[in-house]
């Protein structure tokens, strides 16, 4: 079966182009799929358009899109076995997370299905009687979605569900890397009752079947999800149309620890913030930053425990963490952390790939060992860029001030944390801190209702949450002299 989804139709790339898709965890092959150019993201804009202009999706009720939001969660719950397999494939990553991701997806579209009908606009009082003044939510058209492998049906449904929710039609187009999801979620919109034209689906590469989704002028909203540079590049790319663009770009996120913060959970959780999903995770904790009073203990530990983290595929149960996601992947990280090393950084654990006659199931997986590196600053770009690896880069700070600036010491702005005892201290630092999503001992936790995003070069926009509806609406004033 083809794997484009156009117009309600499956179809074949224009010029036939194919793609292998290879777990990360071993090599193996998952599938071969379709790989579109951009006359296919072409068709796709066109068939989005025509649903959008002629079609009557934009203006059924906000009830029935919730509805057929609400159905498509069933459906995620009764194909979750299938759904978290087909993302552990795709990612490498450990069945038990692709799991949580499912639980996560399902109460995405729960949200955006009950929130659907819920905000219908506003009156304004004019002061005169006859006058009505109405504000009134619009979709805004066609959406371009495009999203990364990390977590791919996840930052989907970031989008689709509030996208659907408001009235547009969109053109998805997630990474070529992962597509097996976003493939069975187009069919379980149609199996849920989307009309023809509304969703549409193309595979393949961002600079042949991404970029006409933020040059198109028949494309009114880009949302974007992935790295610094492309976000820069579909920004300026999308600017002769003045496109509304909305971005989710990375981070390189400050983990603050205090010198009274509880030692053993702040320690389990630094952990857990950086080396989940091998540090692919847009809001992992990357950068420690220590009270240096504490700074021997604590990384002490870290790296003791940092040692032990059993590394291995998908369907090893004692596994704690995966691969990366590919072989170039796994290169960049591996040239992030010699040039941190150059830089002054001190190598504490890891650096290097698993030792294969240890844990030979591990040979042909793209694998690195969680790795510390100590002795940093600020001004160096280890604690400045993003390796989207298991690498924690250390620096200490001196009083509730200096945590601050160092923190702030960044071109991202994503998320972070506090840990402290000290409630006042929590609250003033987490009120500083320039930055998205602020955790407060804590680390990772999201909730649907709460709006996610970055500050500074992290993003634009919202996602999750009512601002991550408004993304997706036009807001019109109706004044009526009656
Ligand atoms: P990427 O920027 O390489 O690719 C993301 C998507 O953009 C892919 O679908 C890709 O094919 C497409 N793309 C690439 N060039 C394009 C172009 N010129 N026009 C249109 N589309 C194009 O990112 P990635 O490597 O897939 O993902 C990792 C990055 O994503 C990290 O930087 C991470 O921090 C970020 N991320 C951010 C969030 C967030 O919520 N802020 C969430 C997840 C991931």
């Amino acid at each position: 079966m083809p794997e484009l989804y156009v117009d309600g139709q499956w179809r074949s790339a224009a010029d036939g182009g194919r793609r292998e898709i290879r777990c990360p965890a071993d090599g193996s092959l998952v599938a071969e799929v379709d790989e579109a150019t951009a006359s296919d993201t072409e068709a796709a804009i066109d068939a989005a358009h025509r649903a959008f202009h002629e079609g009557p999706w934009p203006t059924t009720s906000a009830r029935e899109r919730g509805d057929l939001l609400l159905r498509v969660a069933d459906l995620l719950v009764r194909d979750k076995d299938q759904v978290a397999r087909m993302e552990s494939l795709d990612t490498g990553k450990r069945l038990v997370e692709s799991e949580y991701d499912v639980d996560d997806i399902v109460s995405v579209f729960r949200h955006y299905g009950h929130v659907a009908s819920e905000d219908a606009g506003r009156v304004v009082d004019t002061g005169n009687p006859d006058v009505v003044s109405r504000i009134v939510h619009e979709p805004i058209g066609v959406c371009g979605l495009i999203t990364p492998w990390n977590y791919p049906l996840l930052q989907v449904s970031w989008k689709v569900a509030p996208c659907l929710a408001a009235g547009n039609t969109f053109v998805l187009k997630p990474s070529e890397l992962t597509p097996a999801t976003a493939i069975h979620l187009m069919k379980l919109l149609e199996e849920a009752g989307l009309p023809a034209g509304v969703g549409n689906l193309v595979l393949g590469t961002g600079p042949d079947a991404g970029a006409p989704l933020s040059t198109d002028p028949r494309v009114d909203l880009v949302s974007f999800t992935g790295g610094l540079q492309t976000g820069r590049t579909i920004m300026a790319a999308a600017a002769p149309t003045v496109k509304k663009v909305a971005l989710e770009l990375g981070g390189k996120n400050p983990n603050v620890v205090f010198a009274d913060a509880d030692f053993e959970v702040a320690l389990d959780y630094a952990l857990t913030a950086v080396f989940l999903h091998s540090g692919q995770v847009c809001s992992a904790g990357a950068r420690l930053i220590v009270e240096e009073s504490i700074h021997d203990r604590f990384v002490d530990a870290l790296v003791e425990r940092a040692g032990t983290i059993r590394l291995g595929g998908p369907f090893d149960e004692r596994a704690e963490t995966g691969p990366l996601t590919s072989a170039a992947h796994r290169d960049k990280v591996e040239a992030y952390v010699a040039a941190g090393i150059a830089e002054g950084a001190v190598l504490r654990c890891g650096g290097r790939r698993p030792d294969a006659t240890e844990q030979p199931e591990l040979a042909d997986g793209f694998y690195y060992l969680p790795t510390v590196l100590d002795g940093c600053t600020s001004d160096m770009s280890v604690t400045q860029e993003e390796s989207f690896g298991p690498v924690l880069t250390v620096e200490t700070f001196r009083g509730e001030d200096d945590a601050v600036a160092t923190a702030n010491d960044s071109i991202y702005g994503l998320a972070g944390a506090v840990w402290t005892q000290d409630a006042g201290k929590a609250q003033r630092v987490a009120g500083r801190l320039r930055m998205g999503t602020v955790w407060i001992n804590d680390y990772h936790p999201y909730v649907p209702q709460a709006e996610w995003g970055g500050y500074k070069q992290s993003g634009t926009g919202r996602e999750l949450g009512l601002a991550g509806l408004d993304e997706y609406r036009e807001t019109k004033h109706v004044w009526h002299n009656i």
